[in-house]
């Protein structure tokens, strides 16, 4: 447990967990991606620690690219209900595309983009995601490249916000007592 300006967080994954599985992750991303013209993904903005320690993490050349969605919510669940609000700035047609996103929670935000991006006819579509979250699935996304797998619980940190805050704590953890 420590705390983060008064509020109480307990620590999932402190920061040298989090370097260590950045840093396997990346390893095998390069010998997957060897010779490929890979395209690396960011989705907004709950991804973006996590999108750029991993391309640094990786031994290769790359592209980056930035794409942002919103989920309507009902409740506290995504309706899959999904909309691109800002969209990438050069075509993804024939790349290898390498969708890096915070956490797989429901998997419907998820399900749609890969639709959406497949569309686009790229060379290969596939997923890394920090965290996964299987209590929560109501939909089978495959994830080629998964940081840690999560109970049900809400997590902040390391790019993933409680109402936009907390997104730089430098480790994933739980707000005990919202
Ligand atoms: P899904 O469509 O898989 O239900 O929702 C995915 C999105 O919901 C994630 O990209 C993330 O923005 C948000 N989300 C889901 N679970 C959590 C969580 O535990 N903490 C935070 N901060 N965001 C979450």
């Amino acid at each position: 447990m420590t705390t983060f300006h008064g509020k109480k967080v307990r620590v999932l994954y402190d920061e040298a967990a989090v370097r260590a599985r950045v840093r396997e992750l990346g390893a095998q991303i390069t010998r997957d991606y060897t010779d490929k013209d890979l395209v690396l993904l960011c989705v907004l903005k709950g991804s973006v620690f996590f999108f750029t320690d991993l391309a640094r993490a990786i031994d290769l050349p790359l592209t980056l690219e930035f794409l942002g969605v919103s989920s309507y919510q009902s409740g506290t669940e995504t309706t899959g209900e999904v909309r691109i609000t800002s969209d990438v700035s050069k075509p993804l047609a024939g790349k290898h595309v390498l969708v890096v996103e915070d956490i797989i929670d429901t998997g419907l935000t998820m399900q749609f983009l890969l639709e959406n991006l497949k569309a686009r006819h790229p060379a290969s579509v596939k997923l890394c995601a920090l965290l996964e979250k299987p209590a929560r699935a109501r939909t089978q996304v495959g994830i080629d490249y998964k940081g840690f797998v999560v109970e049900d619980v809400f997590i902040v940190g390391y790019g993933l916000d409680y109402a936009e805050q907390y997104r730089n704590l430098p480790f994933i953890g739980v707000v005990q007592g919202k």
